[in-house]
């Protein structure tokens, strides 16, 4: 053991990351909605700017892909509750207020949070360069774009990324359909589903026995020797995490559509599944900027990848990794199966993130076949690690007060948890986690 991890093994929260259990950490860092936006660095008007990019967009991938036709080519989520699921959960431990559920598991395209930010990147990528060309200009109809000649024009050009396979998947979906050669560096965690999708739509797709961290490195690697290369950097890159925050600038009107109030007296609560981070991150941004200190949000991972848990608490961020205090990083949950945070979220968001806790795999099946048992809802395992946190929030008096939450405050309270993943997992693959989670509930 290293100088470093026999330090770290003071930080209480750290021993229970080494031992694997189950936990929860409160940042003391948080400020207001405010003084933590300005630290990110970036500005309501990166969001919005991102919010028209898809606006411009929106006709083309209307135009590409069907099932977003309904929305007029915007891609977004439903918002339902769950009330059976509530009731089911409260059998073991109270959840105040009202649980709701952010379908991003069935966003279309690629049926995960990752249709928001590798979408995103790459459709800011293909505006760069066919502006960059004179090919459009922003006041133009970019259905254009899907025509033979700009096809042609974008097959020059490549992309690449470094993914546990729902990145990849988003985009090398994306990037195909516009003509650009894709090359998805795969982790040894990565289902094969994703992959033999990703080769039918003509991606490349590269297989490593290691896990996400050396998929992204060798893909950067590769992307460096060759000028005609993208690389989108999910460790690291600003437009993945403007592409996630849209996310939280539409809930606003979404709630209200629901009847659901978000004020001082009204708090909203957001658990959010977290791998590398830029998702949670991106949507943590984009819900400060629509509710400010209204909204509280929290990250959740597994026990075996507790990479942003262990970044934040210790404040080393991308200093450390989970392998470095023993933590193999092997998780069902391949969507956060990432032993090292990135350390620009990390840094940009340390003082708006209210906590980070996390969960095992078991209790993630289990939770997986309760959401089916209870709402016919299936999700992917990653997807459900938000689902803890409600219970979590409302047992801990500790946090309440300190944030000015009184008893009628917390009746009041909306609990949203984020479903990041599943829409698009095979029949029999779901059927196979089903299975696995009912006998985990009846033992
Ligand atoms: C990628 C992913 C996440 C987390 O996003 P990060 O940007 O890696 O933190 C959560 N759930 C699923 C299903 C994912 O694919």
């Amino acid at each position: 053991m290293t100088e470093l991890t026999e330090q770290l093994l003071s930080v209480p929260v750290v021993n229970d990351l080494i031992a694997l259990r189950e936990t929860i950490w409160l940042n003391d860092k948080v400020a207001t909605a405010a003084r933590g936006l300005l630290r990110t660095g970036l500005t309501r008007h990166d969001a919005e700017d991102a919010e028209a990019r898809l606006q411009r967009f929106a006709p083309l991938l209307a135009q590409a892909f069907p099932e977003t036709a309904a929305r007029g080519g915007i891609i977004e989520s439903d918002l339902v509750p769950l009330p059976a699921m509530q009731q089911r959960l409260e059998q073991t431990a109270p959840v105040s207020g009202r649980l709701w559920l952010k379908k991003d598991s069935h966003l279309p395209v690629s049926g995960s949070i990752k249709a928001r930010g590798g979408i995103y990147e790459v459709l800011a990528h293909a505006e760069a360069l066919a502006l960059g060309a004179g090919l459009i200009s922003l006041q133009d109809d970019y259905r254009r774009l899907l025509s033979p000649e700009h096809r042609q024009f974008f097959s020059q050009h490549k992309i690449a990324v470094g993914s546990t396979g729902n990145l990849g998947l988003s985009i090398g979906l994306m990037g195909a359909r516009l003509g650009f050669q894709v090359t998805v560096h795969m982790s040894s965690d990565a289902r094969q589903w994703k992959k033999a999708m990703l080769r039918a739509c003509g991606a490349d797709v590269i297989e490593y026995d290691q896990d996400y961290g050396v998929a992204v490195e060798q893909g950067r690697k590769a992307a460096e020797s060759d000028p005609a290369c993208f690389f989108i950097d999910d460790e690291n890159s600003r437009t993945l995490f403007l592409g996630y925050s849209v996310a939280g600038l539409r809930l606003g009107k979404q709630l209200q559509d629901n009847g659901i109030v978000v004020d001082a007296s009204h708090p909203l609560f957001v658990y959010l599944p977290c791998g590398v981070g830029g998702g949670p991150g991106g949507v943590t941004f984009g819900l400060k900027l629509a509710f400010g200190d209204n909204v509280h949000c929290f990250f959740a991972e597994p026990t075996h990848s507790p990479c942003m848990l262990l970044g934040m608490s210790t404040g080393l961020h991308d200093g450390i990794s989970v392998q470095e205090l023993g933590i193999d990083n092997k998780t069902a949950a391949d969507g956060l199966a990432v032993g090292r945070a990135s350390g620009f979220v990390g840094r940009a968001l340390e003082q708006l993130v209210d906590g980070c806790y996390t969960l095992s795999d078991e209790t993630l099946c289990r939770l997986l076949a309760l959401l089916d048992e209870t709402e016919g809802i299936q999700l992917e395992p990653s997807a459900l690690a938000g689902m803890a946190g409600p219970q979590h929030i409302t047992a801990n008096r500790d946090y309440q007060r300190q944030q000015g939450l009184g008893p009628e405050r917390m009746q009041q309270a909306t609990h949203l948890v984020w479903a990041t993943g599943g829409g698009m997992v095979p029949a029999a693959e779901m059927q196979h986690y089903l299975a696995h989670g009912k006998r985990l509930i009846a033992s």
